[in-house]
C-alpha cells in the first residue's frame, strides 16, 4: 500500500506544475488583420479554458464570442461606415473558474471614401415612409429578430462561399451617402442589384429565416441568420415565398424581385449585418469566410 501511495504522490508532484501552468496560461488571442476600412468587419479567436467566457469590447459596443467545436472562441467585430478613421483598442476580457483577465490589443482604421448616390420620390411619400415613427417602427422589428436570433447561440450554419442572390450590375454601392429628395438620409447600408421583376432571389448561404414580411422602408423583406452574430436581408420583394422559422439552404428562392417599400424601380437591395452594424456585402460574394488565419500580433 505504502509503495502505491508513493507512486501516488511522485505522479501528483510532476503533473500538479503542469496542471497549475495549464491553468494559469494566458489566453492566446488572434485577429484575421491588423488595419482595416470602415465597412469591413474583423475576425477573433481566442483560446482559453473550457468553462471561460470571452467578451470582447470594440468601438464602444460589447461582444460575445462563441465556443466553436475545436474549443476556440470565435466572432465577427464590425466596422461602421461612420467611424472615422484612427487609432483604436480591442479589449478582451476573458473570466473561468482560476482567470479573470483583461487586454488591449491596437486596431487600426484607415479612411474610406463613399461617394454620394441621390433618389427622387414623391415628397409626401418620402415625409411618410422617412418619418421617425416609421423608420423607429421597422427598427424595432429588426433588432427584436437579431437580438434573439444572436441569443440562440447558433454556431456557423453557413458553408463554402456566399452566392450573389441575383445576377446583375450593382447600381448603387454600399456606404454611399444618401440623398432622398436632396434631403440626406444616412449611408445605404447594402448594395442595389439591378434585376427585373419577378427574378427569383436566392438565398446567399444557409441561414434561418428570422424575418419575412412588409417593412415600411424595405418593403417585403426577409431575414436570414447564418450564426454567430451574421445576417442578411434581402429588400423590396415583389413576392415571399419564405415563412420566419424555415431552415433554408445556399440557392434557396426566398422571394422575387420587386420595388416594394421606398423604391424607384424592380432591383434588389441586399444587406449583410454582423449585430446591427452594415457590412460590406462585397467582403461575402463569392468568398469563404475562414478561421485559420495567420498571426498578425
Ligand atoms: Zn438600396
Amino acid at each position: 500500500m505504502r509503495a502505491i501511495y508513493r507512486v501516488f504522490l511522485v505522479v501528483l508532484l510532476l503533473i500538479s506544475p503542469i496542471m497549475v501552468l495549464a491553468e494559469v496560461a494566458e489566453p492566446e488571442v488572434q485577429f484575421n488583420a491588423a488595419s482595416l476600412r470602415p465597412g469591413d468587419f474583423l475576425q477573433i479567436k481566442v483560446k482559453a479554458a473550457d468553462d471561460a467566457l470571452v467578451k470582447v469590447g470594440f468601438l464602444e459596443r460589447g461582444y460575445e464570442l462563441w465556443k466553436n467545436e475545436k474549443d476556440e472562441f470565435i466572432g465577427f467585430l464590425p466596422i461602421s461606415y461612420y467611424n472615422a478613421p484612427g487609432d483604436y483598442q480591442v479589449s478582451i476580457l476573458v473570466k473561468s473558474r482560476t482567470l479573470d483577465w483583461v487586454k488591449t490589443y491596437p486596431i487600426k482604421v484607415l479612411g474610406r471614401t463613399f461617394p454620394e448616390s441621390r433618389i427622387s420620390v414623391p415628397e409626401s411619400t418620402r415625409k411618410k415612409v422617412l418619418s421617425n415613427s416609421s423608420v423607429n417602427s421597422d427598427a424595432k422589428i429588426t433588432t427584436k429578430a437579431r437580438l434573439e436570433a444572436i441569443e440562440s447561440g447558433i454556431l456557423s450554419l453557413w458553408e463554402g462561399p456566399f452566392i450573389w442572390p441575383v445576377k446583375g450590375r450593382i447600381s448603387t454601392g454600399f456606404g454611399r451617402i444618401r440623398y432622398v429628395n436632396n434631403a440626406e438620409n444616412g449611408r445605404h447600408s447594402g448594395i442595389d442589384i439591378v434585376s427585373p421583376e419577378g427574378t427569383p432571389v436566392l438565398a446567399v448561404n444557409r441561414g434561418r429565416v428570422i424575418y419575412a414580411g412588409n417593412l415600411n422602408v424595405t418593403g417585403l423583406t426577409v431575414m436570414l441568420h447564418h450564426g454567430l452574430n451574421l445576417f442578411t436581408s434581402y429588400c423590396h420583394l415583389s413576392v415571399i415565398a419564405v415563412n420566419q422559422g424555415d431552415q433554408v439552404e445556399k440557392g434557396t428562392v426566398l422571394g422575387k424581385v420587386g420595388s416594394t417599400g421606398l423604391s424607384t424601380g424592380p432591383h434588389l437591395h441586399l444587406t449583410f449585418k454582423i449585430d446591427e452594424v452594415s457590412i460590406d456585402p462585397e467582403l461575402f460574394l463569392e468568398r469563404t469566410i475562414a478561421w485559420d488565419f495567420p498571426e498578425t500580433n
